[in-house]
């Protein structure tokens, strides 16, 4: 059996309690080392093998799994943030349906929720942007041209760069090219919910100058929107005037 588990964002008790549990019973862990918090791994039980996955292809992931297969253990292999965002998990499950081995996945903190929770910010705010875009910049991986980041831009909505530190320049540039006004606030988040953690809050215009002055290159998430400044409505959700399927309006 192979559990794909959340390691979460960082901090080595945001991971769940199902996915400390599944990593507290296994007999081989393959955890993604250029990102996963090490400190995690002291979750894991005497005895139990260690793979770091950056340091590996695919094949030989697949590789150590089946081994453990064969021997009758348990997998579990650990990804940075959910498993569902930029994991490459999906050629693995595949890869295990054509073995017929059997997996499950346990959901994490992705980090672009862990950065929300450091900035003390709502990506959702009435009457500023009701629209998350998790995307990243094109650069060595490429990017769909439907889903450019000017052609995202459009919507001003608010935006999560995964992946895309090294590329302030250009993305700086797209962002303001799609429609995102200079003053647009902005915030960089380095290893967010990690005991290192640092922000920084600029704006769009300040972008670029911001990342290369403070030498961010990975390992940190751009976030960029209005949900950042200070203007927005109250929900409807809890105004008093306004009747639920809970509460009746009081005034
Ligand atoms: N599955 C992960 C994302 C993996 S892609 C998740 O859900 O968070 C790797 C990218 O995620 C990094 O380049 C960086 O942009 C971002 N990232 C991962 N952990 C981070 C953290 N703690 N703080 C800021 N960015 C992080």
């Amino acid at each position: 059996m192979v559990h794909f588990v959340g390691a979460g964002s960082g901090a080595v008790d945001l991971i769940t309690i199902r996915g400390a549990r599944l990593l507290s019973e296994a007999d081989t862990v393959i955890y993604a080392g250029s990102l996963v918090n090490p400190d995690l791994l002291s979750y894991t039980k005497e005895g139990c093998e260690i793979y770091d996955s950056s340091k590996m292809t695919l094949e030989q992931v697949i590789e150590v799994i089946k081994k453990a297969e064969a021997a009758g253990k348990v997998t579990v292999r650990l990804h940075t943030g959910d498993p569902s965002i930029y994991g490459a998990v999906r050629e693995q499950f595949d890869e295990l349906v054509k073995l017929g081995i059997e997996y499950d996945v346990c959901p994490g903190v992705s980090s672009f929720c862990g950065a929300a929770a450091s900035l003390k910010t709502e990506y959702t705010l009435p009457d500023v942007s009701q629209t998350v875009i998790i995307t990243r910049t094109a650069g060595r991986t490429p990017v769909p041209e439907r889903e450019s980041i000017r052609a995202l831009a459009v919507h001003q909505a608010t935006m999560i760069l995964f992946l895309s530190t090294s590329l302030t320049k250009v993305l700086q540039a797209d962002l303001l090219a799609g429609g995102y006004p200079d003053d647009t606030p902005v915030a960089v988040v380095y290893k967010a919910t990690w005991p290192e953690e640092k922000v920084f809050r600029c704006t769009l215009g300040t972008l670029h100058a911001t990342v290369t002055e403070n030498g961010l290159t990975k390992t940190a998430l751009i976030i960029v929107g209005d949900c950042m400044g200070d203007k927005y409505l109250r929900s409807k959700l809890y105004d008093p005037g306004f009747t639920t399927e809970y509460r009746e309006a009081t005034e």
